[in-house]
């Protein structure tokens, strides 16, 4: 090992490898770290590009991201959450990186083809305000010292003023806020430091100039009197299209000099995180709490994290039954369901049930409790519902709702089979030319003991002792093929 730079070459120090170990590992519970949409290449003037697919993703065996160089800026945290393994009541080694350490080792991890972006969180170092300068400088480095084009995901600090969120946002491609938990309750009880105003105050900051800067480049539908008022809104740097060249007062900004209009506003857009199960907040409260960022916050992506005890608190939740895998699950398959299929958290759950099945996905769960609905003639029916269907994707019903165009709305069970759609779950709720896959009357527990019954529809986590398939009198595939075949002849 040798110290710091050595002719241009980046060489790790023990010293920084030992931060390295306590920062990553730090950083292993923070799953909001996928990288969406944006495409930039690096041409001639630096190194790193992005691909609108994303960062190529690999998981470790708990199943944690770890693609990105996913590390914490600083495990030495002033605040206590009590769900934290770095809250500051914590006997844990602790360390911080400088800005110079962190851009150099994240160029040079880039440089031997370790990591193809950065995803960076932090503790709170003795204030908000603080932390989130010590972002912006690594960021900083990066951008304009290194010339690193590629992927960064970092974290904007609750509490932090809305100048240094903006500065940092502009060098970003996506930023997150943890919500951490669903309600303000929760919140007090299991992170007294943290607040809503301070989480959602950053979160509106950064969707306000996103909108600005995506009208200014015409991403979003608008009026000229709006276009002006957003690109009037926008940092000289970013309103002005010229090369003029904006001063950067910052010490580590050797050429002191940014490209006007060369940079977007956090362009892949912001996320958040929940953890599931540290609170007794109920997955109705989660998913109404994620269809509201969506809407009014113009979130990207929520992430559901399931609680992981390491603190071994008191006031939280004992998870040693076992683990709330399942819970996240199927909140990742809820959340799904709000952001392609056009469901309202209210149709999905609702006070008095409040509780996602976990025998079933969102979506089987609610057909099933709306028999009333179904079965749905497929020839006739609207792309929305379609989309209400289980076996019919988004895919599926685009391809229905095209086909139909052009067959004179004649379509067969083989047709649907050849489009995607997935009779042995869609077969219960579908009528295709009148006709139906089941020809008996069907009901809620025929429905759930058959689809139960199916191996590859089994959640994962659940036994086959734990399904209805001892209930089934018989096994409905079998009778499809045949149903299939003379229906279609
Ligand atoms: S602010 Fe809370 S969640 Fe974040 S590192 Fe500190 S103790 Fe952990």
């Amino acid at each position: 090992m040798n110290n710091g730079q050595s002719g241009g070459i980046f060489i790790v120090t023990e010293n920084t490898m030992d931060k390295l170990n306590i920062l990553t590992a730090a950083a292993k519970y923070d799953v909001a770290c996928t990288s969406s949409g944006v495409e930039r290449t690096g041409g001639s003037s630096g190194i790193g590009s992005t691909i609108s697919p994303g960062v190529c993703h690999s998981f470790s065996g708990d199943g944690r991201c770890i693609s990105l160089l996913k590390v914490l800026y600083t495990n030495e945290c002033i605040f206590d959450c009590k769900y934290c393994i770095n809250r500051r009541s914590n006997d844990v080694r602790r360390t911080s990186f400088t800005p110079e350490e962190l851009a150099e080792l994240t160029i040079s991890f880039y440089r031997r083809n370790y990591i193809e972006g950065l995803f960076l969180s932090s503790g709170i170092t003795r204030s908000p305000n603080t932390t989130m300068e010590q972002i912006y400088q690594v960021l900083l480095l990066l951008r304009y010292t290194y010339n690193f084009h590629g992927y960064i995901h970092v974290k904007a600090i609750p509490g932090a003023d809305d100048e240094l969120i903006t500065r940092t946002g502009w060098l970003a491609d996506r930023m997150s806020v943890n919500m951490e938990l669903p309600t303000a309750e929760s919140l007090n009880k299991l992170a007294p430091h943290k607040n809503r105003a301070n989480i959602l105050t950053p979160m509106r900051r950064i969707q306000t100039l996103r909108d600005s800067d995506r009208e200014f480049h015409g991403e979003l539908l608008t009026d000229s009197a709006t276009l002006t008022t957003a690109s009037d809104n926008l940092p000289i740097s970013h309103n002005n299209k010229s090369t003029e060249a904006v001063s950067c007062k910052s010490k580590f900004c050797k050429p002191a000099v940014m490209k006007a209009g060369t940079r977007r506003f956090v362009p892949a857009g912001q996320s958040t995180q929940f953890i599931i199960g540290a609170s007794d907040d109920t997955d109705y409260q989660i998913i109404k709490v994620s269809e509201a960022l969506y809407e009014r916050f113009d979130l990207k992506r929520v992430f559901y994290s399931a609680f992981v005890n390491v603190n071994l608190d008191s006031e939280l939740p004992d998870t040693s039954k076992g683990s709330e895998m399942l819970r996240e699950h199927r909140l990742y398959q809820a959340d799904w369901l709000l952001r392609y299929y056009q469901f309202k958290a209210d149709e999905i759950l609702s006070p008095e049930y409040p509780s996602l099945n976990t025998l079933v996905d969102p979506k089987c769960s609610y057909a099933l409790n709306h028999l009333e609905m179904f079965p749905v003639e497929i020839t006739t029916a609207s792309y929305h519902t379609l989309l209400r269907v289980p076996g019919i994707g988004v895919t599926s019903a685009r391809r229905i709702t095209s086909v139909r165009k052009h067959s004179a709305g004649l379509l067969t069970f083989n047709d649907l089979k050849k489009i995607g759609v997935v009779l042995k779950r869609a077969q219960y709720f579908i009528t295709c030319g009148g006709k139906s896959l089941v020809p008996i009357r069907i009901t809620q527990s025929f429905i759930l003991a058959n689809m139960l019954g199916l191996k590859d529809n089994l959640p994962k986590g659940l036994t086959k002792e734990q399904t209805y398939e001892q209930l089934s009198l018989f096994d409905v595939s079998d009778i499809v093929e045949n149903r299939i075949e003379q229906i279609s002849c």
